[in-house]
């Protein structure tokens, strides 16, 4: 059995303690949200935070509001199966309601959050293995060693972006607030995610993610696929999705971003600009769902081959527009 290490858990009475707190033990504290995606790592000794500042318990980040125009505010703190039931996001923002559905497992969806989910920690085949594992085989980049043991010549780490609503929340051109000792920042979502596996996250150790500000989708649709080894319960092997506004079946705006092929969501602007006028038939889907996976760098450390996953990114781009396209657009009253 896998043991936690030992570590000091704080329960913040607020958000601003909860911030001093950080603040306080430097780089020696974590945020815990639900904690299904830090506790394991934990276990595993791939992070040994000695401090834990607990979040989730704060009703200041558990709301989950829509405004009559469709726009969404989700509470960091939000777990995955309240969003779920959110009518309102499901009617209005239904690519996001889409990818939270498919984050791991019921289980984990009524602990694990909202904001949790988008900055769970990177993932390679490497760095996820046992400790022992990796003692026996030296340490990579990402736990404080030399070289990357999945590209040794390489000075970067790999690790994948693995979060199931982050490409969808790039899609949907979302604003993250972030809240810190020198008090809050709104961020657009694209740039919380850096490209490095080993620091993916444009947040200093001392601020957290409060909550998520999907726009008003004003006429456009969404969508979220997720390519996975098993659909009961995995992370994502790619995943794509599309914001797209349409008048009579002529594309008026497009994005395509897709998560899991790089150590952040990417997004494809200039590929998906090209559509903008067109027709979105049939040939325009399998030519920009070609397009896509041409583009596509899907690396070779995580599961399943990743010249397959290339190919079937073309795949879940076809099926994210036909879905995208199909989907009716929710009235605004
Ligand atoms: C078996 C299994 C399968 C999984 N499958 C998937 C999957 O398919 N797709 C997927 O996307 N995820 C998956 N996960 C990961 C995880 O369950 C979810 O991503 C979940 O939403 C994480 O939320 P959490 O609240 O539990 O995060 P936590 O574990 O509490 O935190 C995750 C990370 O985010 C940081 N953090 C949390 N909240 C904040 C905040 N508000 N501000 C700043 N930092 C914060 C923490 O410090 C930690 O580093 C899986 C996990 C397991 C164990």
């Amino acid at each position: 059995m896998l043991r936690l290490p030992r570590f000091s858990y704080l329960r913040p009475a607020s958000l601003a303690e909860a911030v001093a707190m950080l603040a306080d033990h430097g780089g020696q504290a974590r945020v815990i949200a639900g904690g299904t995606d830090l506790l394991p790592k934990m276990k595993r000794r791939q992070l040994q935070p000695a401090v834990l500042v607990g979040i989730g318990h704060l009703d200041a980040l558990r709301h989950l509001e829509t405004t009559a125009s469709g726009a969404v505010e989700i509470g960091a703190s939000a777990t995955l199966t309240s969003v779920l039931k959110d009518s309102g996001l499901a009617r209005h923002q239904p690519g996001y309601a889409q990818a939270a559905g498919v984050v791991s497992t019921p289980a984990l969806r009524n602990t694990g959050t909202a904001g949790g989910n988008l900055c769970i920690d990177t993932r390679c085949n490497y760095y996820d293995m046992s400790e022992e594992w990796r003692i026996a085989s030296g340490s990579c980049l990402k736990t404080g060693g030399e070289q990357c043991q999945m590209a040794s010549s390489s000075p970067r780490c790999w690790a994948i972006s693995s979060s199931d609503t982050a490409p969808i929340a790039v899609a949907l051109g979302a604003t993250a607030v972030v809240v810190g000792p020198e008090g809050e920042r709104d961020v657009p979502i694209a740039s919380l995610f850096r490209d490095d596996g080993n620091a993916h996250l444009a947040l200093g150790p001392d601020e957290i993610l409060t909550r998520l500000r999907l726009p008003a989708p004003d006429g456009s649709r969404s969508s979220y696929v997720k390519l996975r080894r098993r659909s009961s319960m995995d992370f994502p092997l790619a995943g794509a999705a599309v914001a797209l506004k349409m008048d009579r079946g002529v594309v008026e705006g497009c994005r395509l971003v897709l998560g899991a092929v790089a150590s952040q969501p990417v997004e494809l602007g200039d590929l998906v600009h090209g559509l903008v006028g067109q027709r979105l038939d049939e040939e325009a889907i399998e030519e920009v769902a070609n397009a896509a996976s041409r583009l596509a760098k899907p690396l070779d450390n995580a599961d399943l081959s990743y010249v397959w996953r290339k190919r079937m990114v073309k795949e879940i781009v076809a099926q994210a527009f036909r879905q995208a396209a199909t989907s009716q657009a929710a009235a605004v009253p």
